[in-house]
């Protein structure tokens, strides 16, 4: 059984001469694309044949990079001490950050190009690039000098990205005194007693983690304050009209498709809240679920799935959707992509890393022979499959915007769960619906009030910076606006803010709700598979094909989904209640 992945289809070893070059090519790249941007933008003479000099050009710059760091990355991921990898993954983000100045130079001039239509159609590799090139034309109204770019990217050194590994230490180190004599627990280990099946630990472990916070809320709030005035300032700078225009334009998404997800979403917030209510019930709860509830296991079977038969399980559900798909799969997990279980200095979690270089991917599991496990391996799968869907593409038109990423791995979830449920005797189905529908309300309720709390927390921190007690009283008012009486309002989380990370990228702001429009997206798209299996695959396929090189209304328009109609996020809506509706009948 092949459990563990092969790294040599990129490098041997460090020390690989092979890889040696490749950094020595690197960087003569990085030098030459610099000395090119800089004799080239002079005059505007042979435009055409500059563009398709230039894309030649990041073409190879982006495919030499993606070997190298990716080699770093996942040596990395499965072996966290090691220090060459350390130092390269280093060296290789530094070395790549020289081109910023000159990708504002670039930029400039691109869009300067006066009749660049004209110029694209008259190239089938500019043609091929129409997007990317318009990209480049619609950031750059938004650029800044050279100099001023070169400036803000040296300053975030020290500024932003300091502060993110201030808070990231900060939580690191936290630590939570759970019985006063006992010795204190690390965070992610009280987090973790959420999942608990005793009761009483579920909210040991809330009270202290909740009374833990005092010691850093400090920091945290200076952190956050330094991350979020400097996204302002550099919004203000850019000329954008708001952290959310700014996210939005960033997500090839516009504000009438985000409103009316919305708008669906809320219509949608009184059925999560009976299922909250119930599942309070359940539990012995009269007022609503406390916080420290909402991961507590109902029923306490897990479906048991060693790996043999998760492949197996998976690889034959894959097929009855397409070949490809299945066929996909299967080469993934015989051709030595995926290194399975966990073991001393691995990282946790899951993930797939696309090598479009050499048209392969890489997939980390922790595998731990449960259906949690298979539907995790089959996520990581969509996601790989999506990969190679995109691996006939220039490696400049692979990128999915954010809330594109995650539709083909929810996807291949909705797949295996499905098929796990037919399979399953009534304990078991009510555990996998009972995750599945806590999941959603994470990806739904709890995004939505995400959502509140950074829009809240924009609009106070122009005016200055915020306290703790306002963080957590913005962070109150979010839960209350989203949960309602779902949860019992004297057992809310105020502190969320503290570890959740995605509130500290100072690069994407909002990272929220393209996590409900990736779930939403999915569902629509398995719901309109039902309909046509027949003809719905190849299609899917195109769709994948082109979630780099679109805007996100485009991408779905293939599908005949109209994402700005509100009838397309209510009727993916509809399948997650018609779930919570027959959970709540059993
Ligand atoms: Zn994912």
């Amino acid at each position: 059984m092949q459990i563990k992945w092969s790294l040599k289809e990129l490098y041997h070893s460090f020390e690989d001469d092979q890889f040696r070059e490749d950094v020595k090519r690197l960087e003569t790249f990085i030098l030459k694309i610099k000395n090119w941007v800089n004799d080239n933008t002079i005059s505007h003479d042979y435009e055409k044949e500059k563009l398709e000099e230039y894309i030649t050009l990041v073409k190879e710059l982006m495919s030499i990079h993606e070997k190298l760091s990716a080699f770093a990355a996942l040596t990395l991921s499965v072996d966290s001490q090691n220090e060459a990898a350390t130092k390269y993954d280093a060296i290789l983000e530094q070395k790549m950050s020289q081109l910023a100045g000159t990708q504002a130079k670039i930029s400039s001039w691109i869009s300067k190009v006066e009749k660049l239509e004209e110029v694209i159609s008259q190239s089938d590799l500019l043609k091929d690039h129409r997007f990317y090139l318009q990209e480049i034309v619609r950031e750059q109204k938004h650029m800044l000098s050279e100099k001023e770019e070169d400036i803000v990217a040296r300053m975030q050194n020290t500024a932003s990205s300091a502060w993110v590994n201030y808070k990231n230490l900060l939580i690191a180190t936290h630590k939570v005194e759970i019985d006063r004599e006992k010795k204190e627990l690390p965070l992610t280990e009280v987090l973790n007693m959420a999942y608990d099946k005793d009761k009483e630990t579920r909210k040991k472990a809330y009270m202290a983690e909740i009374a833990s916070y005092k010691k850093i809320e400090e920091g945290t709030a200076a952190a956050l304050n330094a991350i979020k005035g400097e996204v302002l300032a550099l919004c203000e700078l850019r000329g954008y009209a708001s952290p959310l225009d700014m996210t939005l334009e960033s997500s090839r998404m516009d504000k009438e498709t985000l409103d009316v997800m919305l708008s669906a979403i809320k219509e949608s917030l009184p059925l999560f809240r009976k299922y909250l209510r119930k599942k309070a019930e359940k539990l012995g709860y009269t007022k609503g679920l406390p916080f420290y509830e909402l991961y507590a296991p109902i029923v306490q079977k897990e479906m048991p799935f060693p790996y043999e038969e998760g492949k197996a399980f998976i690889e034959k559900n894959f097929r009855t959707f397409s070949d490809s798909l299945a066929d996909f799969a299967k080469k993934a997990m015989e051709n030595e992509w995926m290194d399975i279980f966990p073991k001393e200095g691995k990282v946790g979690g899951a993930f797939c890393y696309g090598l479009h270089s050499i048209g392969e991917c890489r997939i980390m599991l922790n595998y731990g022979n449960n259906l949690s496990d298979v539907i995790t391996m089959a996520h990581e799968l969509g996601h790989g499959f999506h990969d190679q869907c995109l691996n006939a593409e220039s490696i400049l038109n692979i990128d999915s915007p954010m809330p594109l990423a995650e539709t083909a791995s929810t996807f291949c979830e909705t797949i295996v769960k499905k098929a796990a449920l037919k399979e399953a005797d009534t304990e078991e189905t009510i555990a996998i619906l009972e995750a599945e529908i806590s999941d959603y309300t994470q990806v739904i309720v709890d995004i939505y009030s995400r959502f509140l709390f950074e829009s809240e927390v924009f609009e106070n921190r122009s005016d200055g910076p915020l306290s703790p007690k306002e963080l957590n009283s913005i962070m109150l008012k979010a839960q209350k606006d989203a949960y309602g009486d779902g949860l019992d309002e004297d057992y809310l989380h105020p502190y969320m803010w503290t570890w959740k990370p995605h509130y500290y990228y100072a690069s994407s702001n909002f990272y929220n709700f393209p996590y409900a429009f990736g779930l939403l997206f999915a569902k629509g798209l398995y719901a309109k598979y039902e309909k046509d299996q027949e003809n719905f695959p190849k299609e899917y396929e195109k769709l994948l094909a082109t979630t780099g090189k679109e805007s996100i209304a485009d991408v779905a328009k293939k599908m005949g989904i109209d994402i700005r109609n509100i009838e397309f996020w209510r009727s993916s809506l509809k399948i997650i209640e018609e779930d919570i509706e027959k959970f709540l009948q059993i």
